[in-house]
């Protein structure tokens, strides 16, 4: 693990690269009471010439850095400096990332504050916190692997409200997923989190991934349709922001990387999604499919929703599986783009 220790009054401290072990903070840490803690979620790929490559890693460090400033923990680092120590700890773990399709070294780099916590916080910042990279291998190709056919199963949860306007929903806070196994129903693949606005209730995410929706619109488009990140509810995903970018390109024709076999009338809308559209797609036959996109799963086709004890079948749309092409294409070296594919 890579460990590097943040005090108010030294800043950053030595960077440690060693075997991964236990911490070991003051009862009161802010971690412990508080959940002052949040993290990334990327992957490391094996090319097919052995090199190792991240996807667009700087993204990540940004988001970390944001969720950082939301809870009061470090947020001022050199992006390239903390590339540089990733790639120093991924190199030495080079022997055991896998190199196969749907193969990676998962990577959590995780920021989570140390010093002692108690009482109504009169100071909102830690006064110190440790970053730490640990990793694991093949996160989330047992959840692909599993959908392949008819697509995931998903429980609409209307019980429990992941995130809210106003609300940290748009962070990767740590107290942000610990809610989640409450709300996971057996025979189902994760919840699907819901918001109301009072009247109906829209779409959110699920688990861990950004949802779309692939809808025939009146004027013969085919629109893929995501949560828009304007009310700040949704995680704005790496994942996600690649394919508005890679599908925006193809439709305009403004770069020479199309996603191939996609036809040319598409396009990409960011709104709101309620259940009502769903089922009223499904039912005048407007709703082509449905995926949901992150760092674990790549995309992922959904196939099943269950709301309020209906189960509603999503068609399976075989641009699902172009889309996955093309990321999972770049993530692993085989298509060059831009600089999304950093070699190590
Ligand atoms: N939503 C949530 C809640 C997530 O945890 C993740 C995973 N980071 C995503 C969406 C997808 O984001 P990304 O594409 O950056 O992995």
């Amino acid at each position: 693990m890579l460990t590097i220790p943040w005090s108010r009054t030294s800043g950053w401290g030595q960077p440690k690269i060693g075997p991964r072990q236990d911490l070991s903070f003051d009862p009161l840490a802010g971690v412990l009471q508080y959940a002052v803690t949040c993290f990334e979620g990327m992957k490391c790929y094996k090319d097919e010439q052995g090199q190792l490559r991240l996807f667009r890693p700087n993204k990540n460090f940004d988001r970390l850095k944001r969720s950082a400033a939301r809870v009061g923990l470090p947020d001022q680092w050199d992006n390239a400096e903390l590339l540089d120590l990733l790639s120093k700890l991924l190199s030495l773990e080079a022997p055991i990332v896998p190199a196969g399709d749907g193969d990676n070294l998962y990577i959590r780099p995780t920021l989570l504050e140390t010093s002692e916590s108690f009482g109504i916080k009169e100071d909102a910042f830690a006064s110190e916190a440790l970053l730490y990279v640990v990793t694991s291998v093949n996160l989330g190709k047992g959840l692909y692997a599993s959908s392949e056919g008819s697509g995931l199963r998903l429980d609409a949860c209307d019980k429990y409200i992941r995130a809210w306007p106003g609300g940290t929903g748009s962070y990767k806070l740590g107290a942000n997923y610990g809610t989640v196994s409450v709300a996971k129903q057996p025979g189902f693949a994760m919840s699907l989190w819901l918001h109301t606005d009072g009247k109906e209730a829209f779409i959110s995410e699920a688990g861990a991934m950004n949802v779309w929706i692939i809808k025939e619109a009146k004027d013969g488009f085919t629109e893929f349709i995501t949560m828009s990140l304007d009310n700040g509810i949704v995680l704005p995903g790496v994942t996600r922001e690649s394919i508005i970018t890679l599908l925006n390109d193809h439709a305009s024709g403004a770069k020479a990387f199309p996603v191939e076999g996609m036809p040319k009338n598409i396009r990409v809308v960011e709104r709101d999604i309620s259940m009502n559209e769903i089922i009223e797609g499904l039912k005048d036959g407007s709703l082509k499919g449905m995926f949901g996109c992150g760092t674990g799963v790549v995309v992922v086709q959904i196939g099943l929703i269950r709301y309020q004890d209906v189960e509603h079948t999503i068609p399976t749309n075989p641009l699902i599986k172009l889309l996955r092409d093309t990321v999972t294409a770049i993530q692993r070296g085989r298509v060059e783009r831009d600089d999304w594919s950093y070699v190590i």
